[in-house]
């Protein structure tokens, strides 16, 4: 198994502001934690206006463009700040997952790790909230579907705020699958048992939220006893994992108890399922986590996982 590890330092240019936890200082703490000369090289690019529409509308493109044009310090549309070089690190930021589902669907890479600011999972088509100005990770599965031949496409996330963006884009569409653990009562409010998709997409997304002080036995638990069956009808040609490290025992904006190993055994779970249904397709993409020592040895493990063999993966998920 190849991982290919993606990260562009321009994404430090993303400065939310003093005091901000989705701090610049996180990309160099999640780089910290890779393995040494981990880096992949690949030629960086900026997402173009008609990626951006695979999952946005015109409108909420436009007054992105516009508002960080003008100087704003937070966007129109919600708790997302802005500073001058934010559109330009956005639209890199997807550029950059783009360009890792490339190498996984060309057989480059077996599979990939991103780490991109700002992050994506609470943006909408038309709203940036959340920290979040585009949403990475469903432009990548919509990519996958337009540019790569890829059918069906599962999102694990396991962030702890809920991935209301991702769900909202993908509600009505039943080939992309949205599984999100995630803290409840918690932000932004979304991610009931009951909010299970609409028309097409009836059934493909699939919630499970937890109380704070939540940790390995029930979110472990619900990968391997909700998701896994549930991969057994879906088989998704592609896996995404909204890889939030904040579900990490001691982050400030959560109250999660995972450990370090709890991610490597989850990322082993879905290199497992990848393995099984998509030839090993698997694209990780970094979206919360905000202590940053707590960041760089979540980033490690989940490194770790993703560079697991089969053998190691297998005592482990028994379930697949
Ligand atoms: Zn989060």
């Amino acid at each position: 198994m190849t991982t290919a590890i993606l990260a562009d330092p321009v994404s430090k240019l993303h400065d939310p502001g003093q005091g901000h936890p989705e701090q610049p200082a996180r990309f160099d703490a999640a780089i910290r934690g890779l393995p040494p000369d981990a880096l992949t090289s690949f030629a960086r690019r900026e997402a173009v206006r008609a990626e951006l529409a695979l999952c946005h509308t015109a409108d909420y493109i436009r007054l992105v463009d516009r508002e960080v044009s003008a100087g704003y310090l937070q966007l129109s549309t919600g708790d997302t700040q802005v500073g001058p070089d934010s559109l330009e690190v956005a639209r890199s930021a997807v550029g950059t997952v783009l360009t890792a589902v490339d190498l996984v669907c060309s057989a480059e890479a077996s599979n990939a790790f991103c780490v991109v600011r700002p992050p994506g999972h609470h943006a909408t088509a038309n709203r940036g909230m959340g920290f979040c100005i585009f949403n990475n990770i469903a432009i990548a599965a919509r990519y996958a579907q337009a540019r790569q031949g890829i059918q069906r496409v599962l999102i694990a996330d396991w962030d702890v705020h809920h991935g209301n963006g991702t769900q909202d884009i993908f509600y009505e569409d039943g080939s992309v699958f949205f599984f999100s653990t995630h803290q409840s009562p918690w932000y932004p409010g979304t991610g009931h048992p009951f909010e299970t998709g609409a028309g097409p997409g009836l059934g493909t997304t699939l919630n499970c939220p937890f109380r704070a002080g939540s940790g390995r036995k029930e979110i472990l638990g619900a990968f391997e006893q909700k998701l896994v069956p549930a991969m057994e009808e879906f088989r998704p040609e592609l896996v995404l994992i909204s890889a939030g490290f904040d579900s990490r025992i001691n982050d400030p904006l959560g109250n999660f108890l995972l450990s370090d190993q709890d991610f490597t055994d989850l990322t082993r779970l879905l290199v497992l399922i990848a393995t099984k249904y998509a030839s090993g397709r698997l694209v990780s993409v970094l979206e919360g986590g905000y202590n940053l020592s707590g960041l760089e040895q979540a980033v490690r493990a989940h490194v770790n996982g993703l560079e697991s063999t089969l053998e190691t993966c297998r005592p482990m998920t028994h379930a697949i």
